[in-house]
């Protein structure tokens, strides 16, 4: 008889350990690998799972062993693939089976298509491809030749990076503009000369796709390409991840959820734009795909280029410390200056409308005169405008002007926002953007019957129809994600923008990231102070970066620095830092600035951090949960030198749909500490713990490592 096969599986349940099965040589055919993909009987039902350990041993009863039900047609996970994983499941302290399965595409999930799939799938969709390949290969985006800076930038690359099998961590840091992709198009055309080798381009946000994925197809229009983002089809996503696994595609471009894609013959990595808050997954396993990149690229010895005109921190730090090679590019690549920063005081009545003036039309209210005066001869000007502001709706607040009724939501602790009826909603409607409830708007207070209910603060919707009602006749143009879910996709609204068939567009941050605008001569920003004083301590890092992001939509085609449009910034607060900085487009300054702050506090990237996260029926339990946890923590010996654990607290919004959150802060001056810490906090929760319920309060539980991270 032929030895017993043993088989440990792990699949995708909240369990630190794997299973064992037997492998039934006969029945199955073929021999059990490492990294192979099986489907196993798993409680009452049949589950998949990933073969992490193959043997002839198990410590349980061999008798009692049920057998591996079958495998996918799918060579194994390749082992750079697993060491990944297996690092990433041990550094966000999040089980090795519920880290890899949700990295694998749903087709190649459900065992029962398994035996008809892919072959026929694979060769219907390629054929597609190459259709959509060619209808977009005329490309409308030539590649230039560098200009002398660029080349500069690209010869340093190239010598960073010349060494084989060699790693190297690259800051390319240029403002908006000056050329950045450009130049790593040109670095990896040089990589992608071995026809083997496979390139990772990660991007933050989906909306970001399309442009960046002509530009690459154009740029290689030899290389076979995949891209994977939250937009792609299951189906189509499953493929790509098969050509990507497979080292079939040569290039991969996606966003973080693209950063775990196995990849056995990876060369290079580009993470574009690094410093985008987007790379951090929020839900489920809470990885950076920056990080988890850097990390990957360390492991498999190849080089990592990180590009941005408004690095991070940290990865600015490191590249002052020479701890990542730092490349600069500081001119706009088509020549034309940077955009003129203007700060509007709206403390001051000259910058405001005169009470006279204010009466009609109303929208006047709504905006500076000052900002007024500027789009008004920006459309003379036949110039495009781009006004931002960060809160979709109509209005964050609905209010009685009789009572102190305000529209809260009766699961969250928030309000409901009001939405104006619109291709989405046919009704105007109220609507809880934490727990997703709608409610139509009441004719009448709820309190005290009074008809004159009024909104409070303003809304994407409300400033469109603010400007509609300013300038009559030009055409506007709302972004948000409300508006790109109607019948038209962002896609089609940002092509709108490109071909000029808008004069002012009024958007959320989706409007500010990336893209190539040829036509924006100004841009303007409403609710900067929003963000200003924010208890989350990176609150001023991401509103610096996203003001020099949107400042980078105006005038990019200028030339010899004539035309480089304008920004204009509506502030309570013009000598807060974040502008002062912004007025000089001094990004350096405004880090260095941001680096003795941080010191000072003892705050990332000077130390480390994690979250537990509590969510209970009530506030009581999942803040005594966490006392609990401080308290074992301290007994046990954990709190010492350098760690500082903080007292729970409930969450800013702190209830949502029903439930009551709270949270633990960790802190610590050594990542190595941490870890160990935030190891014996996962075994402390789970011994008293199903899954990631306590079993005696039942409160959900999560570990949150780098919290604030990008
Ligand atoms: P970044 O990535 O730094 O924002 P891009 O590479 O997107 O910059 O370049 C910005 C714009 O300048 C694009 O329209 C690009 O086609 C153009 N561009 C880039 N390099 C050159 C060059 N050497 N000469 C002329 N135009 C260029
Ligand atoms: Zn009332
Ligand atoms: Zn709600």
């Amino acid at each position: 008889m032929a030895p017993l096969i043993v088989v440990q599986v792990v699949v995708d349940r909240p369990l630190a350990q794997g299973f064992d099965y037997l492998w039934d040589s006969e029945r199955l055919g073929g021999s059990p690998e490492i990294g192979q993909l099986v489907e196993v009987p798993f409680g009452r039902s049949n589950v998949v799972g990933v073969v992490i350990k193959v043997g002839t041993h198990s410590d349980f009863d061999l008798e009692k062993l049920k057998s591996i039900n079958g495998f996918a047609p799918l060579p194994p996970l390749d082992p750079a693939a697993l060491r990944l994983i297996n690092f990433a499941s041990q550094y966000y302290i999040h089980a090795l089976g519920e880290t890899i399965i949700p990295t694998i595409p749903q087709m190649w999930k459900k065992p029962d298509s398994w035996k008809k799939i892919p072959q026929k799938l694979i060769a219907a969709q390629e054929k597609k491809k190459k259709k959509v390949q060619l209808d977009q290969g005329a490309g409308f985006i030539q590649e230039v030749d560098l200009n002398a800076e660029q080349k500069q930038a690209l010869e340093k690359l190239r010598h960073c990076s010349s060494k084989k099998n060699e790693f190297t961590t690259m800051l390319l840091q240029g403002q908006t503009g000056s050329g950045k992709t450009a130049v790593f198009l040109n670095w990896l055309s040089a990589i992608l000369d071995d026809a083997s080798a496979q390139v990772l381009i990660l991007v933050p946000e989906i909306n970001l796709t399309p442009q960046l994925e002509r530009r690459v197809r154009t740029y290689f229009p030899e290389k076979k390409m995949v891209v994977l983002h939250s937009g792609v089809s299951e189906k189509e996503r499953g493929i790509a991840w098969h050509e990507a696994m497979t080292g079939k595609a040569q290039i991969i471009l996606g966003t973080r959820l693209a950063a775990l894609t196995p990849l056995p013959n990876l060369r290079a990595i580009v993470v574009d734009e690094e410093h985008d808050p987007s790379y951090k997954q929020q839900d489920g396993i809470r990885y950076s795909a920056r990080d988890l990149a850097i990390w990957r690229a360390h492991d498999v010895k190849v080089p990592i280029l990180l590009s941005s005109a408004t690095p991070s921190l940290e990865t600015w730090l490191a590249a002052k410390a020479g701890r990542y090679e730092h490349i600069r590019l500081d001119q706009r690549a088509q020549g034309a200056g940077l955009p003129k920063v203007h700060l509007i005081n709206t403390r001051d009545p000259q910058n405001q409308f005169s009470p006279g003036d204010v009466s009609k039309p109303k929208g006047k209210s709504l905006i500076t005169k000052t900002l007024a005066n500027a789009i008004s001869k920006n459309l003379e000007d036949k110039k495009q405008s781009l006004i931002l502001i960060n809160r979709r709706g109509y209005a964050p607040v609905l209010s009685c002007s009789a009572c102190t009724w305000l529209s809260k939501c009766q699961q969250c602790s928030s309000y409901m926002v009001m939405h104006k009826a619109g291709a989405l909603t046919k009704k105007s409607v109220l609507s809880c953007h934490h727990c997703g409830l709608a409610k139509p708007i009441p004719s009448h207070c709820p309190d005290c019957g009074n008809a004159d209910l009024k909104t409070l603060g303003q809304g994407t919707q409300k400033i469109e129809d603010a400007i509609e009602e300013m300038w009559p006749r030009a055409r506007v143009l709302r972004v948000d994600t409300d508006s790109s879910k109607s019948s038209k996709g962002a896609e089609e609204l940002f092509q709108e923008i490109h071909q000029g068939k808008v004069d002012i567009v009024v958007g959320t941050q989706m409007i500010a990231k990336g893209h190539d605008y040829q036509n924006i001569g100004l841009v303007a920003v409403l609710d900067a102070d929003a963000r200003l004083f924010s208890q989350d301590f990176r609150a001023a890092e991401r509103l610096f970066a996203q003001l020099v992001q949107v400042a980078g939509r105006a005038g990019r085609s200028g030339k010899d620095g004539q035309d480089s449009g304008d920004i204009y910034i509506e502030t309570q607060y013009p000598e807060s830092a974040v502008f002062q900085y912004l007025l000089g487009h001094d990004v350096d300054g405004f880090l260095s600035h941001i680096t003795s702050e941080r010191q000072e506090a003892g705050l990332p990237p000077f130390s480390y951090q994690a979250l537990i996260h509590a969510e209970a029926k009530s506030l009581d339990k999942a803040i005594q949960l966490l006392s609990t946890l401080k308290a074992q923590l301290k007994s046990q010996g954990h709190i010492s030198k350098g760690l500082r654990v903080y007292d729970p607290v409930p969450k800013a919004v702190m209830r949502v749909a029903g439930s009551e959150r709270a949270q633990l802060l960790i802190e610590s001056d050594s990542r190595k500490q941490l870890q160990e810490v935030l190891e014996a906090v996962d075994r402390g929760l789970r011994e008293n713990s199903q899954g990631r319920i306590s079993k005696a309060a039942r409160v959900r539980w999560l570990i949150e490592r780098d919290p604030s991270a990008i």
